[in-house]
């Protein structure tokens, strides 16, 4: 069946007891053994909950996996995975990665003796010059998060199998209605359910999908053995928010497609990146790899001196962190979820003092383009320069 089938359907469809075609919520942490060394499957929350089960196998069947697993952020589904490593390894990752990503890396697993480099995972020759004999696994952002580079799926595969590495690919900015790194070859999916695949701004979830049964294995001890587990009612959640998956993925995109052409021609708005204009440099890489370019932009203003005035002056937009939920959201990277990336590497990316990102929502593409114009309008006037 097509994805969008399979999202509407998503959960148990007709619980076997009572018929209700809303997944029950099992509240229960411990469950009754019928005799002396048996069990219904279910024994200890921590290890396994019958709501969390149905939206992991939901999970594992959208990105074409082995295996889903459900945690209580984001985060808590990367530090998982990054648990299967240890001292003397040695990971490739995305250059301009998640701000909270390259965070956990450089404070926690710097401690435990783990090395990370980020070099430009769209280029083979870059990633030849950092591979070690000690490199475990390349983790990639694609599109990245906020300057939108693509990285070719395809390559970073056939780089992974030659050197024996695992692939890690964070897909939350594409979600697996448009890309699924597993069918590309990759190892393992991560996400931020926090942001699509919830998609309400409501629930704060994370999600590991693996390919291969001793991988799949590998990470049940660690889900089980950290116990970051997603609470039954926020797998609820979760499942009722990937429902409209499809419907909100598509007009997210729609949406994109119109502002970005549009921000484009603005006269105060010098660079716009969005993997769906003809000129962004990854536009082909995208194709080939994903079905769609996403709801994800950013934009440089004109000057600096236009971010305050600007931010003040949108009216339907919420300047607030995160992305990804059916309310258009406009963030400042730089100061907000860069800022613990030091300011020089940061400019060295692209992430500077005039980029915004925009999490282009459901509403209505003309009222968002008012809001978006009048506020240009408002900081590019004379006076909010002289103010700063
Ligand atoms: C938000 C985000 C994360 C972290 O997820 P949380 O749910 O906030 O812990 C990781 N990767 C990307 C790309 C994100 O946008």
């Amino acid at each position: 069946m097509k994805m969008a089938t399979r999202l509407a359907q998503a959960g148990t469809r007709q619980d076997p007891g009572t018929g209700s075609l809303s997944t029950p919520v099992y509240f229960a942490t411990t469950f009754a053994h019928p005799e002396l060394g048996q069990s219904t499957g279910y024994d200890y929350s921590r290890t396994g909950n019958p709501t969390r089960t149905a939206l992991e196998q939901v999970l594992a069947q959208l990105e074409g996996g082995e295996r889903g697993f459900a945690f209580a952020s984001g985060m808590a589904a990367v530090s998982t995975v990054m648990s299967m490593f240890s001292q003397g390894d040695h990971i490739l990752a995305s250059d301009d990665l998640y701000g909270g990503t390259y965070r956990l890396f450089e404070t926690i697993l710097v401690r435990q003796g783990i090395t990370v480099d980020y070099v430009d995972t769209g280029s083979a020759a870059a990633l030849q010059n950092a591979v070690r004999k000690e490199t475990k696994a390349i983790f990639v952002e694609t599109p990245t998060n906020p300057t939108m580079k693509i990285t070719d799926l395809h390559q970073v595969v056939a780089f992974a199998k030659a050197h024996r590495l695992l692939t890690i690919i964070d897909n939350t900015f594409m979600t697996p209605f448009y890309q699924r790194p597993l069918e590309l070859g990759a190892d393992i999916v991560v996400h931020s359910a926090t942001k699509y695949l919830g998609g309400h701004n409501d629930v704060l979830a994370g999600v590991v999908v693996s390919q291969g049964g001793e991988l799949s294995d590998r990470l049940f001890a660690l889900q089980n053995a950290i116990g970051a587990t997603l609470g039954p009612q926020d797998c609820w959640l979760l499942l009722r928010g990937l429902k409209t998956l499809a419907l909100r993925m598509r007009q997210h995109e729609e949406n994109a497609r119109v502002l970005s052409a549009r921000l484009a021609e603005h006269p105060l708005v010098p660079r716009v990146f969005y993997p769906g204009l003809p000129s962004h440099p990854g536009r082909e890489v995208q194709e080939r790899q994903a079905t769609g370019f996403g709801g994800m932009l950013s934009f440089e203003l004109a000057d600096k001196a236009m971010v305050a005035p600007f931010l003040r002056a949108v009216d339907l937009i919420t300047f607030a962190e995160s992305l990804g939920s059916v309310e258009t959201l406009v963030t400042f990277p730089s100061r907000q979820t860069h800022a613990d990336i030091p300011a020089a590497v940061r400019a060295a990316r692209g992430v500077t003092d005039q980029l915004l990102r925009l999490s282009v929502g459901i509403e209505d593409v003309d009222d968002i383009w008012a809001d978006l114009q009048r506020a240009l309008e408002q900081a590019g006037r004379p006076e909010n320069f002289a103010r700063q």
